[in-house]
């Protein structure tokens, strides 16, 4: 619209997720035209930076897309120039005052629309919102303030925060992010379930066995301990993350698309779910592992992770949905660092075939080939399907093959960062791929009661070596519900 603006302010600029991600999302945006056409970037934090210090600190950050080289130089240019700086203290209002002055320059007499990205530390989040919301909102458009995790760090500290923010925000102007929502894989789970007949009807405990979210790195916290220290795998991966997940992944079918529609159902799956116990669950933390004359480093050689530090870097955990839909079925959860590969994907494991033919003629071991949807959220995204199928020939010999869709192979374009996703979501007010409060409510009541016991208890986590698979424990643990770990990717070129 010509008589609106929309100025983004990043509060944190200065930061390593605003260089790694929001200023280049906030350019791949400029560059397929997808801001709005008066828009301005404000960069705010305490460290000095005259503009074209911003500017020259943010130009290091952006890339063009592989197929989109072209003009690359002249774009950035041009986004550049739209990109400013104010210093300023984050519990100041004179300075978010300071701010609001200059920003009502750029807006020139528009209307004005405003969205603060808070990419701060949490301790200071009300700080910020308080003096943004008093100070530098729009008189006369719309202002949205998209808020990063951690959201607290259990039951109470996250409705502490949210009735924190809801003393100067109303609901719908807060954007709390999950960036695996943004996921291009995690956005087409619905698609994949609702507009295709073939998996729909089968989304049940009739004939899935079992479902698995895993997700792992190839690192550890080389140097960042600091702040996973205070949080461990559970909160930072699980509880969210992989929680986000499996309530797209089961909800039942919305009403329609629309966000409130959405998240009622998500709302619904979280609150049919038992809360997590510790008798369903394996802790870990990784050790130090020499491989190849490589010494690899324990967490607690960490400097900045506290000696004797009991947080856990792996978990598994079984969860269960009482509900008609899932009843009885195990929802396996892994979430890990320093493992032996990196990667994200859902597995969705299906029953075997009833009184299955092949088996009784051959005397095959195919009970256990049972079928099974691979979701590989990242990296190379792929969705594929395994099923038994005959080996070419006279004879009759049965193998498991894949159904194959490599996204690599399929669409030549190069898939979008999730943060580019969200910002423009935010930006046009779609409310979908964010966190309401009571989601995040009900996600938070089922992890909190384990998370106080584990810490509680000091629950010491098993030990594993830096760049294994992992505790065996996750191992015994799948075992127990007769499901074994899909192992990241290895079957994807079969
Ligand atoms: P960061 O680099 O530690 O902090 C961002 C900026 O905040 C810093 O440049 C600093 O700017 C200011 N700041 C840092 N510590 C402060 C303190 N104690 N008091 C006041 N100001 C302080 O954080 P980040 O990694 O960019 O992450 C920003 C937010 O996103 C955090 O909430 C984090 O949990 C979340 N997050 C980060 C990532 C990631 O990959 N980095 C991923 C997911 C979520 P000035 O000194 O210039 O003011």
């Amino acid at each position: 619209n010509e008589n609106e603006s929309v100025s983004i302010t990043v509060v944190g600029a200065s930061g390593d997720l605003a260089k790694k991600k929001i200023f280049p999302a906030l350019f791949a945006l400029y560059y397929e035209d997808c801001l709005p056409k008066h828009f301005t970037i404000f960069g705010y934090a305490r460290s000095k930076m005259t503009d074209a210090e911003l500017r020259t600190m943010v130009s290091k950050t952006l890339t063009c897309r592989i197929d989109k080289r072209e003009n690359c130089g002249e774009k950035m240019d041009e986004f550049l120039k739209r990109c400013f700086y104010h210093s300023g203290q984050y519990d100041s209002q004179e300075n978010f005052a300071a701010l609001d002055k200059k920003l009502k320059e750029h807006e020139n007499g528009k209307a004005s629309n405003r969205l603060f990205y808070l990419s701060i530390p949490p301790n200071i989040f009300i700080d910020a919102v308080k003096c943004a919301s008093s100070s530098a909102s729009s008189g006369n458009g719309w202002t949205r303030v998209i808020v990063e995790k951690p959201f607290g760090r259990d039951s109470e500290s996250s409705a502490a925060l949210t009735k924190s923010l809801k003393q100067y925000l109303r609901e719908d102007q807060i954007f709390r992010i999950d960036h695996y929502l943004g996921k291009e894989l995690v956005e087409n789970l619905s698609v994949l379930r609702f507009s295709n007949l073939i998996f729909e009807p089968l989304w049940s405990r009739q004939y899935i066995r079992n479902v698995q979210f895993i997700f792992s790195e190839d690192f550890g916290t080389e140097g960042r301990g600091g702040y996973f220290d205070n949080y461990g795998i559970i909160r930072d991966i699980m509880q969210n993350h992989l929680l986000q997940i499996l309530a797209l992944f089961a909800m039942e079918t919305p009403v329609s698309l629309d966000a409130e529609d959405i998240r009622n159902e998500k709302v619904k799956v979280l609150r049919s779910m038992r809360p997590l116990e510790l008798g369903t669950m394996v802790i870990g933390q990784y050790k130090s592992h020499t491989k190849g004359g490589v010494t690899y480093p324990a967490y607690t050689d960490d400097k900045t992770v506290p000696k004797g530090s009991l947080t856990p870097t792996f978990a598994a955990a079984a969860l269960f949905i009482d509900n008609a839909r899932w009843d009885g079925v195990p929802f396996l959860m892994k979430a890990g660092k320093a493992l032996h590969k990196k990667g994200a994907e859902i597995r969705v494991q299906f029953r075997h075939v009833p009184g299955n033919l092949y088996n009784r003629t051959f005397g095959t071991d195919l009970d256990r080939a049972t079928n099974e949807l691979v979701i590989r959220v990242q990296p190379d995204e792929a969705i594929y399907l395994k099923i038994n199928n005959k080996v070419p020939g006279l004879g009759m010999k049965l193998d498991r093959s894949h159904l194959n869709l490599h996204y690599a192979a399929r669409y030549s374009k190069e898939i979008p960062d999730a943060y580019e996703r969200l910002l423009l979501d935010a930006i046009e007010g779609e409310r979908r791929l964010f966190i309401r409060s009571d989601e995040l409510d009900a996600a938070w009541s089922l992890f909190t009661p384990v998370l106080k016991e584990l810490e509680e208890k000091r629950v010491v986590p098993e030990y594993y070596p830096y760049g294994s698979r992992g505790p065996v424990g996750a191992h015994y643990l799948a075992a127990r519900y007769n499901v074994r770990w899909g192992d990241l990717g290895i079957d994807m070129d079969q």
